[in-house]
C-alpha cells in the first residue's frame, strides 16, 4: 500500500450540504409530523446550533431539548401551546443536547427517556474536543431505552436504534411508517461526526453507519444542520471518507511517522486552532481501530494521544 497522493486526499473530501433555512426560535415543519426549533448556540461543533425536534401533534415527544437557554425553552413552550409533551427523548448525553432537560421536565412533567449508562469510560474534560466538559454525566433518565424499543404517542411511534460511535449511548429514532430518521450527531449533513476516544469509538461508529445502510429511509433529520434527503448516499460517502482517512493515516506510518502530531498536519493541512484537538483525537480513533485489527502496533494500551505507533512486520494490508 502506498501513501495516498493529493488527488486521493481530495477525493476523500465530502460534499457537505451547509445551507439551512431557519430562524432561531421558530418551530417549522421539516418532515410530516416533525417540527424543528434551532437553538441559538452556534459554534465549530454545533454548526448553527442544536436542533430540537417535536414529533407528532397534540401529545408530542420532544427530542433533544438543547442547551440551557431561556429563549430556546420559551420558543419551545410557545410552539407547544395547547399541546402536551408526553416524552422527552435524548439522542445522547452531550450538553448541547441535554442542558435543557431538567427545566423542560420541570415545565412539562414528562418523563425523560435515554439509553442510560453504558458502563464504558466517558470523555473527560481533558479529552473534550472543544476543551470544555461536554458529556452530561448527571442526566438521570426516567426510562431506559434499548435498541429496538418502540416509543408511542398519539399519532406517532418511534423505534430506537442504538448507534454508538460519536457517543457510547447514542440513539437514532426512526419515525415508524415515515422513512424518516432523527439521526442525532451520528449522521449530519454539514460536517463529519466527531469520533474522539474514549467517548467515541471508530469501530462502533463504522458499524453504526453500516446499520443505517440496511434501512430504506428517505430523510434524516440531524442534531445539527439541515435535512439530509439522500441519507444512504450520505452514509456511503461517510464510510468511504473514513476508509480513505484510514489509508492516509496508515500511509503516514509507512513513510516513517510514529506520532499523532506528525500525522495531523499531513491529513488536515492547516487547521483552526480550535479544531486541532478534535483532529488529533480523530486520528487516534482511526489508529485505535487499526490497532484493534492488528494492522498497527502501539507501545502502550490503551493507545493515547502521545503514544508511538508503528506497522508490525507481520501486518497484512488494511
Ligand atoms: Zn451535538
Amino acid at each position: 500500500m502506498t501513501t495516498p497522493g493529493p488527488s486521493e486526499e481530495r477525493a476523500s473530501k465530502l460534499a457537505f450540504r451547509t445551507e439551512m433555512n431557519f430562524d432561531y426560535g421558530v418551530a417549522s415543519e421539516v418532515a410530516p409530523g416533525v417540527r424543528r426549533i434551532v437553538a441559538n448556540n452556534p459554534g465549530p461543533f454545533t454548526y448553527k446550533g442544536t436542533n430540537t425536534y417535536i414529533v407528532g401533534h397534540g401529545d408530542v415527544a420532544v427530542i433533544d431539548p438543547g442547551p440551557d437557554d431561556a429563549a430556546h425553552l420559551k420558543a419551545l413552550s410557545e410552539a407547544l401551546r395547547g399541546e402536551r409533551i408526553t416524552q422527552i427523548l435524548i439522542t445522547h448525553t452531550h450538553r448541547d443536547h441535554t442542558e435543557a432537560v431538567v427545566p423542560l421536565k420541570d415545565y412539562s412533567g414528562a418523563p425523560v427517556l435515554a439509553f442510560g449508562n453504558t458502563g464504558k469510560e466517558r470523555g473527560a474534560r481533558t479529552t473534550s474536543p472543544s476543551g470544555k466538559a461536554f458529556v452530561d454525566l448527571e442526566l438521570a433518565p426516567d426510562e431506559i431505552l434499548k435498541d429496538g424499543d418502540t416509543i408511542k404517542g398519539g399519532d406517532w411511534a418511534l423505534d430506537a436504534i442504538h448507534t454508538p460511535g460519536h457517543a457510547p449511548d447514542h440513539l437514532c429514532f426512526a419515525f415508524v411508517g415515515q422513512r424518516t430518521v432523527l439521526s442525532g450527531d451520528h449522521v449530519m449533513g454539514w460536517n463529519t461526526t466527531v469520533v474522539a476516544p474514549p467517548e467515541g469509538s471508530m469501530a462502533d461508529y463504522i458499524s453504526s453507519l453500516e446499520r443505517l445502510l440496511d434501512r430504506n429511509d428517505k430523510v434524516f433529520l440531524p442534531g445539527h444542520g439541515g435535512r439530509i434527503e439522500t441519507p444512504r448516499r450520505v452514509v456511503r460517502a461517510y464510510l468511504m471518507h473514513r476508509k480513505m482517512r484510514e489509508s492516509a493515516i496508515y500511509g503516514c506510518l509507512e513513510s516513517g511517522d510514529r506520532f499523532i502530531p506528525q500525522i495531523v498536519p499531513k491529513i488536515y493541512g492547516s487547521l483552526d486552532a480550535k479544531l486541532a484537538p478534535a483532529a488529533a483525537l480523530s486520528v487516534l480513533a482511526h489508529l485505535e481501530h487499526l490497532v484493534d485489527r492488528g494492522l498497527v502496533e502501539c507501545e502502550e494500551l490503551p493507545a493515547a494521544i502521545h503514544s508511538a505507533f508503528s506497522i508490525p512486520p507481520s501486518s497484512p494490508l488494511p
